[in-house]
């Protein structure tokens, strides 16, 4: 049969024309794109030789060849898969037969910029050598056919292409690139091999190139580096988490970790698992042990590096977990998105939410682990369960201390988990100084007739623990949560109640300790407000500019006074941060409540400086929580004239 010249498809002519003028700002993909295919047709290969053998004639090694001829210009990219009869050359070259391109096809405006944008997200195969190649020669022999069966396709990439029958005595395609005057870089080793390293590293097929070799120049003068005959691989082939879990030791994750993650330190845990149904992918995700200097920085993505059937897309894809899940590392590869996917599209792919949902779940459910097993074994616990190490033991408690505060940022985000992630939170209390108090260990320990889960947020632990506030619940002996992160009064607004129980601050609104005050106590309480009240309008209008309320309390027992804000109100010290963040906050004007039994209030009626000690009161109520006086000055003025 002679040579014959067709025509190609009219989507396939339209195409051409918009990746060689629209993709050459990142020309390097047409190598992924290239050796991708290669590998496919290997997998195609392997997978038809399952039943027949003898598909592999003498040559059961799968590879790749990237080889090129500077004399020539030309590169070439071999495999030894599955390759092409004459007729599924011009099939599969000449035509688009995926529905998910013709779709694509039709998408298109004609406008250049919108369209350019269009490409970039979608895998252009094949064509992307028209990026770099003025003509592409691709000649194959497909598996099983005699060697005078094989076919050579050559093209400008413009209107047509030819095809004729040629003699090919090697089972597998060889693309053979005709490079641009302005493609010239690609005739390097060194180009090459970072290309390959760089997104094609984990085919697990070696990729191989020729060695090279230093050369003397004549006489000692000059020297270059010339191609040997020896072929070595140019790709780790490492894609780890392409093999079965089984076939993996600890050390091997470790490791990878580490490659992937750029930490020297060995992960907590990882979890590595094959998602079958809907959406198909792989996901292998770890817990670092320390948290990197740029946790704190929100905008940092997580470290989740994408892949497409082993082929790399990207670094750092946001799409595939949520923020507050940034501090985890590892790899997604999807067996259902196109190649070229961009990140915009990832943000609106409805199998990249399924990844990220399956993702969030993983991690969690990691988490929920972890944490499991820092609990004391039950009595009648499983063995298994009671076999928890004294290291396994200690791990939630490690990840929480370094990555809590980014945990409970989901309480905000993702109201979908909210309930997970409450289980998940640890807080210091007043009957434990390290942060192990789960909500759940709290309500299981709550007092006959409580009815909230009570809290406090402070700058420090010290603070918080000796904070006025606590002084009634301490005489009852209630637990309060000691809240001390930054974080914690911004999450916990959006947190109300954990399994039925409200959470309450201390801090805030009125102390309604419910059943847990008798009929005397509340009776007493209400007559030292009545008794008071003559006193209470003087302070209210001394205090007319810092309170916004003065009333007799019924938390304190030692101290004087407190400050305390309305139910919903921003505590002053959330306040407090934000100002010091240089934000702006509301101006909270707090109530000052005043302990009726105390010396120094009873004394208040009939001092001659009432004023005086009012603003005292008033100031000494921020200093026992950590703020500072407006006007310090005044404020050690006034100790200082009642003390002479
Ligand atoms: P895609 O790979 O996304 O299907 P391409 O445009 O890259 O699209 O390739 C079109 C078709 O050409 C492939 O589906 C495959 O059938 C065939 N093909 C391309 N490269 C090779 C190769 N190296 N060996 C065998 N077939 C190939």
């Amino acid at each position: 049969m002679s040579k014959q010249t067709l025509s190609f498809q009219a989507e396939v002519a339209q195409l051409l024309h918009l990746v060689t003028h629209s993709l050459y700002s990142n020309p390097d993909i047409f190598v992924r794109e290239l050796v991708s295919n290669a590998s496919d047709a290997c997998d195609k290969l392997r997978f038809e030789a399952l039943d027949h053998g003898e598909l592999y004639e003498d040559q059961p090694e799968l590879k790749v060849k990237i080889g090129f001829d500077k004399a020539a210009r030309t590169l070439s990219i071999t495999d030894n898969g599955i390759g092409m009869s004459e007729q599924e050359a011009i099939d599969h070259l000449g035509t688009i037969a995926k529905s998910g391109t013709r779709e694509f096809m039709g998408r298109l405006s004609g406008d250049q910029k919108s369209d350019a944008q269009l490409i970039g997200q979608f895998g252009v195969g094949f064509y992307s050598g028209f990026i770099v190649a003025d003509r592409i020669t691709v000649e194959s022999r497909r598996a099983g056919l005699a060697a005078a069966q094989g076919v050579r396709w050559v093209s400008a990439g413009t209107g047509d292409f030819e095809v004729e029958a040629i003699e090919r005595a090697e089972r597998g395609t060889t693309v053979t690139l005709h490079l641009r005057e302005d493609a010239s870089d690609y005739l390097s080793t060194w180009k090459l091999k970072g290309i390959v390293s760089k997104y094609s590293d984990h085919i697990s097929l070696p990729i191989l190139m020729r060695k090279e070799e230093w050369k003397e120049g004549e006489e000692g003068k000059g020297g270059e580096m010339v191609l040997t005959d020896e072929w070595e691989p140019v790709n780790q082939g490492s894609a780890l988490w392409t093999r079965a879990k089984k076939d993996i030791t600890p050390e091997q994750y470790t490791e990878f970790y580490k490659q992937i993650s750029h930490d020297h330190e060995a992960p907590l845990t990882w979890s590595h698992n094959r998602v079958e149904g809907s959406t198909e992918y792989t996901q292998l995700l770890y817990i670092p042990a320390k948290a990197p200097m740029d946790l704190w920085n929100r905008e940092k993505a997580p470290g989740v590096k994408l892949y497409v059937r082993r082929v790399f897309i990207m670094d750092e894809a946001t799409a595939l977990l949520p923020t507050y899940l940034r501090f985890v590392k590892g790899v997604v590869d999807s067996a259902d998105l196109p190649l070229n996917v961009s990140r915009e599209l990832l943000q609106e792919s409805r199998d990249v939410k399924a990844i990220r949902e399956g993702n969030t779940r993983r991690v969690l459910g990691l988490l929920e682990d972890m944490a499991r097993k820092a609990e004391p074994a039950a009595q009648d616990a499983e063995p298994a369960q009671a076999a928890a190490s004294e290291e396994e033991r200690g791990q939630y408690a490690s990840f929480y201390a370094e990555f809590g505060s980014v945990l409970k940022e989901g309480l905000g985000e993702d109201f979908t988990h909210r309930d997970r992630l409450a289980k998940l939170l640890r807080y210091a209390s007043t009957q434990s100084d390290t942060p192990s108090v789960g909500l759940a260990d709290y309500k299981a320990r709550m007092k006959e007739g409580q009815e909230a889960i009570y809290y406090i947020t402070a700058d420090t632990l010290a603070a918080a623990k000796s904070s006025p506030q606590l002084e009634v619940f301490r005489k009852k002996g209630i637990e309060v949560l000691l809240m001390t992160d930054r974080v914690d009064e911004w999450a916990l607004s959006f947190l109300h109640e954990f399994e039925g129980t409200p959470l309450q601050s201390v801090a805030k609104g009125q102390v309604d300790l419910g059943k847990l005050q008798d009929e005397e106590e509340k009776k007493a309480a209400e007559q030292a407000a009545e008794t008071f009240k003559p006193v209470l309008e003087r302070l209210k209008a001394s205090l007319k500019d810092k309170a916004q309320d003065v009333r007799v309390t019924t938390r304190l027992v030692d101290s004087p006074a407190c400050l305390v804000v309305q139910d919903h109100g921003m505590s002053t010290q959330l306040a407090r941060l934000l100002k010091q963040a240089g934000q702006s906050a509301p101006e909270v004007k707090p109530i000052l409540e005043v302990n009726a039994d105390h010396a120094l209030v009873k004394k208040l009626e009939a001092s001659p400086h009432f004023d005086d000690l009012a603003h005292i009161l008033f100031d000494q109520a921020l200093l026992a929580e950590g703020g500072l006086p407006e006007d310090p000055a005044a404020y050690v003025r006034r100790v200082n004239t009642l003390l002479v």
